[in-house]
């Protein structure tokens, strides 16, 4: 390893791309460096992403259960939830996360240090004044959530602000139309809160495969969550009842005790000094990279969400991984490959997906292409007073029918997605599931039973 530098590798940022690529790195005998901003390791998704959000979606599931529980004979009166002792011990799990990371790093030399890093130049971050030079260096800074210029917008919060309440709201209004607005919403109402969900189209998550988005809208009405539809936020305001939210359109939203805004966000480039290195951004900031996750500045990489491909945490930790696994233990070629990602929106119930929607697929394949669709009733739900739907799509393409993409949505979906996500990696024909034994009963038997 050259010795010209104070370190091999530097990475600005100690979030899930910053520490799974340095610690791979570490674990192959670079000597390492993160700087983190933050007091605590971990970034967006262990602070304030994924880990907290989960803890919530499962208090929501719990309150569900809960609710399903006479279904099932059970006579259960249910006397309170504490939001409060609830966040405290979410934050205590996280803090045993945080403290993990030490070890973790350690046992692998990695370097941490505490502070806001800027580029000096292609080989030098400066840190409160220090200069650190490294033969590589990694921009892993995540990104922020995006709050609109309007009036009154400070009455407001992001999903940060979620995860700062250590009270409940009673009545809350969620602006926005992707994953977090979809998901806040859903577990706040699941824990009791009642829900307005402010979306300027007529749908939310309009990516995903039709089916999904119609089916959720269905559940989450029949959960009692208002959706207003149409409504672009103009200006926010405070009055006696509450904060009320008005819409371009002229219509009122009133008597709201919390506003979220989950309206996207942005890429944290503004001062990272990329300039002094010569490391272009596009014009919304994100920074572009090759296959390798090389930026133009050869020796300058950039991981994670500030690339803005797939902005999911296993994303950025796969592709930290692959590149230290390129770089610094010789295995040629190896980079991310950003296609058939798997995801889940833990939305109440939660939906997966994988490749390509039905919209897609008759762009790509045109007739070449048949869908498999089953809406039916999961055996749980058979008994529970609150009904439910599972639907599945699955979607095949070509004489051999191809799995090209597959979407459901309900009970036990975020789990059941991985398995056949690797099938659809390894190629898997409808044939193949056809071929594969059913496990009865459970939903996932329905996706090999298709016809
Ligand atoms: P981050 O994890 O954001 O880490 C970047 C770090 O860099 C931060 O800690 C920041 O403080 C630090 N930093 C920034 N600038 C500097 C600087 N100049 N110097 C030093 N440090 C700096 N993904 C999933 O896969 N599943 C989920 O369920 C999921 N849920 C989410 C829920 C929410 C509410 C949010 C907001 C995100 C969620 N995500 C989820 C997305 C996931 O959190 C991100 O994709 C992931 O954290 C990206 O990792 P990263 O390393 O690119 O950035
Ligand atoms: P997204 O980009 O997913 O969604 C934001 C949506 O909000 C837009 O698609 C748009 O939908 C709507 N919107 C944009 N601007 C406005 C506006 N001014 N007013 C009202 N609505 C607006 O962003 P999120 O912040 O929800 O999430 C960021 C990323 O984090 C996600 O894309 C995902 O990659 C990741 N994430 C992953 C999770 C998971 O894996 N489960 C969970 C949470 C986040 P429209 O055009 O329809 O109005």
């Amino acid at each position: 390893m050259s010795s010209d530098y104070d370190y091999d590798l530097i990475a600005v940022g100690g979030g899930s791309g910053g520490i799974a690529t340095a610690n791979r790195a570490g674990s192959y005998g670079a000597r390492c460096l993160i700087i983190e901003s933050d007091p605590v390791l971990g970034g967006t998704c262990v602070n304030r992403g994924c880990v907290p959000k989960k803890v919530m979606w499962y208090a929501g599931a719990t309150a569900h259960a809960l609710r399903d529980a006479s279904g099932y004979g059970f006579d259960v009166t249910v006397n309170g939830f504490d939001w409060s002792a609830l966040v405290e011990k979410r934050q205590q799990y996280i803090s045993n996360i945080n403290n993990a990371y030490a070890n973790y790093l350690g046992k692998n030399n990695v370097t941490t240090l505490t502070g806001y890093a800027t580029l000096v130049d292609k080989n030098t971050v400066e840190v409160d004044g220090k200069r650190y030079s490294a033969a590589r260096i990694i921009l892993a800074p995540g990104g922020y959530a995006r709050v609109p210029d309007i009036p009154g917008k400070e009455l407001g919060m992001t999903s940060d602000g979620f995860f700062e309440m250590t009270q409940q709201p009673k009545s809350v209004l969620v602006l926005g139309a992707g994953y977090i607005a979809v998901e806040l919403a859903g577990m706040m109402q699941a824990m009791g809160s009642q829900v307005t969900l402010g979306i300027r189209n007529q749908s939310f998550l309009r990516e995903f495969d039709d089916l999904l988005q119609e089916k959720l809208m269905e559940e989450m009405l029949a959960e009692g969550l208002h959706v207003e539809k149409g409504f672009t936020t103009a200006s926010l305001e405070k009055k006696e009842g509450g904060i009320t939210a008005t819409g371009e359109n002229g219509v009122s939203l009133d008597g709201f005790d919390a506003v979220i805004f989950a309206v996207g966000r942005s890429p944290a480039t503004e001062s990272l000094g990329l300039e002094n290195a010569g490391v272009t951004k596009d014009a919304r900031g994100y920074i572009p990279v090759d296959k390798y996750q090389e930026t133009n500045v050869p020796g300058v990489f950039a991981i994670g969400d500030v690339t803005g491909q797939a902005e999911l945490t296993p994303i950025a930790i796969a592709a930290g991984r692959r590149l230290a696994d390129r770089i610094y233990d010789a295995q040629e070629g190896r980079h991310m490959d950003y296609s058939l990602i798997p995801t889940v929106v833990f939305s109440h119930p939660p939906m997966a997906t994988v490749g390509v929607t039905e919209t897609q697929a008759r762009e790509q394949y045109g007739d070449d292409m048949k869908v498999y669709q089953s809406t039916f009733t999961a055996m749980y739900n058979s008994f529970t007073p609150h009904k439910s739907k599972t639907a599945m799509k699955l979607i095949v393409a070509g004489a051999n029918e191809k799995v090209v993409g597959i979407h459901m949505i309900g009970l036990a979906a975020d789990e059941m997605m991985q398995g056949f996500a690797v099938a659809m990696r390894m190629g898997a024909t409808k044939k193949d599931l056809d071929d594969t034994v059913a496990i009865h009963p459970t939903s996932g038997e329905e996706l090999v039973t298709m016809r």
